[in-house]
This record gives C-alpha cells, sequence and structure tokens, in this order.
C-alpha cells in the first residue's frame, strides 16, 4: 500500500506517496499517541467534511494534544489532496500524531504531524448482494470504560482491540464482529455503529461510551425525517433475539445490512433498504443538504 503511485500531503506539503515516512522512534508508533479520520467523498465533494475536520481536532484534544493545522488549513488540505488524487469518488484518511524528538511516555515538546492520503475505496455492491446481510461474530473484547480511556476519540490506540477483534472474526468466516461495552450492552462494531429494527421501530445504542458516527447522526436524522421513530438506549445482547432487522453505519460501511450476529438471525427488509437509499442520496454533492 506504500508502494504506489499519487501524493500525500504531509506537514503542509504534498510528497510523493512512496516517501511519505516517519521516524520508527515516532511517538505515535510507541505510546498510541495518534488520532485520525475516514471520510468519503462523492462526485467531488467530501461528504461532511467540515464535521470530520473539527472531530480529527477534538479527537487529539481528548488526547491531550493541539493540531498546529485549523479547520479551515485540514479543509484546504484535504481539498488539495483529492483534487490532485483526480478521483470523484475517494476515501480520505487524515492522520495526526506526537512525532519523534523525545522517546517516553511524556513527550510534551515532540512536534505534531499531520498527513492526509486519499485513495479509491468503492462503496458500490450491487443492491441485491448487500441486501443479503453480513455476518458478524461478538468480539470478545468491550469497549473500554470512558474511566478507562478517552472512548470517544477517533484515537489510534483504542484501534488494537478493534484489529483484534476483527481479525478474529475473520478467521471465523464473519465479516466483522460486533463489540459490547464493558457492561455488556451492545456497543458497536469495529469501524461502525449499529441499528436494530422491531416492528418498524428503531433502536440503536447510546453513544455516550463509543464512538458516535457521523454516518449515525446522519442516519439518525433520515429516519427521524422518514417519520421512523429512533431511540438511542442501552441495548441488551439478550435482546438481539427480538429484532427484525439490523444494520451497521460508517463514512467506509455507510449503511451495511446484517443478516446474523453470532446466535441471532435478521432478515434485512423494507426500512434497512430505505435508509441505505436515503443515506445514498444523501450524499451527493447535489442533495438538498448539500
Ligand atoms: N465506530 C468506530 C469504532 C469507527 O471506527 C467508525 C468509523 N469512523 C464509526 C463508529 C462510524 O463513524 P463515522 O460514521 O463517523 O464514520
Amino acid at each position: 500500500f506504500d508502494q504506489r503511485e499519487g501524493t500525500i500531503w504531509f506537514d503542509g506539503v504534498l510528497v510523493p506517496w512512496r516517501d511519505a515516512k516517519i521516524h520508527v522512534l515516532s511517538h505515535g508508533l510507541h505510546y498510541g499517541s495518534a488520532v485520525f479520520e475516514g471520510e468519503r467523498a462523492y462526485g467531488g465533494r467530501i461528504f461532511k467534511s467540515v464535521e470530520h475536520s473539527t472531530r480529527l481536532r477534538k479527537s487529539a484534544e481528548l488526547l491531550d494534544f493541539t493540531i498546529p493545522y485549523s479547520v479551515a488549513e485540514i479543509e484546504a488540505a484535504k481539498a488539495l489532496v483529492l483534487k490532485t488524487s483526480g478521483l470523484q469518488d475517494a476515501y480520505l484518511r487524515p492522520v495526526a500524531w506526537r512525532g519523534s524528538e523525545m522517546m517516553g511516555v511524556a513527550a510534551q515538546g515532540n512536534t505534531i504531524h499531520l498527513a492526509v492520503a486519499a485513495w479509491e475505496w468503492p462503496s458500490y455492491f450491487d443492491p441485491e448482494t448487500k441486501m443479503k446481510g453480513i455476518r458478524l461474530d461478538i468480539a470478545d473484547y468491550r469497549r473500554p470504560d470512558p474511566r478507562t480511556a478517552p472512548s470517544t476519540s477517533k484515537a489510534a490506540g483504542l484501534y488494537m482491540i478493534c484489529t483484534i477483534s476483527k481479525h478474529r472474526a475473520e478467521n471465523k468466516g464473519y465479516a466483522d464482529a460486533l463489540m459490547l461495552d464493558w457492561e455488556d450492552n451492545v456497543a458497536e462494531c469495529t469501524g461502525a455503529n449499529v441499528f436494530f429494527i422491531r416492528d418498524g421501530a428503531i433502536h440503536t445504542p447510546l453513544a455516550d461510551r463509543f464512538l458516535d458516527g457521523l454516518t449515525r447522526q446522519t442516519v439518525i436524522e433520515l429516519a427521524r425525517r422518514r417519520g421512523f421513530s429512533v431511540t438511542e438506549r442501552r441495548i441488551r445482547p439478550e435482546e438481539m433475539s427480538g429484532f427484525d432487522e439490523c444494520f451497521i453505519t460508517g463514512s467506509a460501511a455507510e449503511v451495511t445490512p446484517v443478516a446474523e450476529i453470532g446466535p441471532y438471525r435478521f432478515t434485512p427488509a423494507a426500512t434497512t433498504k430505505t435508509l441505505m437509499e436515503d443515506y445514498l442520496t444523501e450524499v451527493q454533492p447535489n442533495s438538498e443538504a448539500a
């Protein structure tokens, strides 16, 4: 992935993709002092771009560092990267981390770096295949208590258990894993939020202990606009036996129907399909909310 054509915005300049390197003694690598974003551009416009840039800065603040670029500067960097990539539909990955001046837990004076890359990540699956739904395992690891980690930051360190959980799920033949919180409530997937539908009403875990995804917020708004009832609340895993439909949401995942979570079965149907289509309409640059 690091040996390809293209350019990456790196601390204010565009560098060739292959040369966008950092030192092995970077604090971000050793101690997890890094935050990132995952965003999509549709038809040349980055969906909720300002919200993503704002969240990137906030994620860093939650890790006690300040990105030395304003939201407007991050916006300009992303726009430049997208333009230079020549892509209309793309995935964007801004990442910020503590540099390499000091090596140790403390690194108060280390330079804060920022890079932005963009690449092609097709979102298109034919709707029929997608409506079959993906299969999810239930992860062994729990999302951490907000007293244990800055759980609302999109911090690289919080993805350690996500990668382990996703790999374990994949090795068992699942697409991903659902993670519970430390109190054993349903929380989220390794890179997406989760929704359930029962009798036409939508239920989703309360996002006070994990990432409150921008896609999640968008889908809640779209569902309410359609007149669906949406309840954000604690959901016990056993309750999953009573839900009819399930889907996950994320900038990368968009709205993806789910057929199976551990022993529980769902049948992706009309409500999921409606929200999947509403979301894909909403992200288009010519949508009303643009
Ligand atoms: N939870 C986690 C752990 C994620 O990595 C993501 C993807 N950023 C989400 C939820 C969904 O967030 P968003 O809709 O803002 O992409």
